[in-house]
């Protein structure tokens, strides 16, 4: 049986690893997202942290609003990648009373993943 460290929650987007060893290094700034998915999980951690500053970073410039504005009363519950392909990243975001599917575009960007947008059904 698989010991939990209680002490060290684990990561909001569900890959069963601690926030510390996942998003956290990049929520932090200590560590770039080496593929889409990386950069498209920390940013849904970004979405359950309220973390409107990871958002900013991580968005293309071109594409970003001037302003971005969580809605506080979204309380995020889980996320699902459904596939992973080369620059896009398919899944399925779900909250309390909600479920959002997306397909998300990333772009490299001076050695870095970026989100460009997605479409949203
Ligand atoms: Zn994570």
């Amino acid at each position: 049986m698989a010991t939990v460290d209680r002490l060290q929650p684990t990561c909001p987007c569900g890959t069963g690893a601690t926030y510390d060893a996942c998003c956290g290094p990049l929520l932090a700034h200590t560590r770039q997202a080496t593929s889409p998915e990386q950069l498209m999980r920390s940013r849904y951690t970004a979405h359950v942290r309220g973390d409107v500053d990871h958002l900013f970073r991580t968005w293309h410039p071109r594409t970003r609003p001037d302003d971005i504005a969580l809605d506080p009363a979204t309380r995020w519950t889980g996320l699902r990648i459904v596939a992973a392909t080369g620059d896009t990243v398919e899944f399925v975001a779900t909250s309390e009373g909600g479920r959002m599917h997306e397909v998300s575009r990333f772009e490299q960007r001076a050695g870095r993943w970026v989100y460009v947008d997605g479409v949203v059904d």
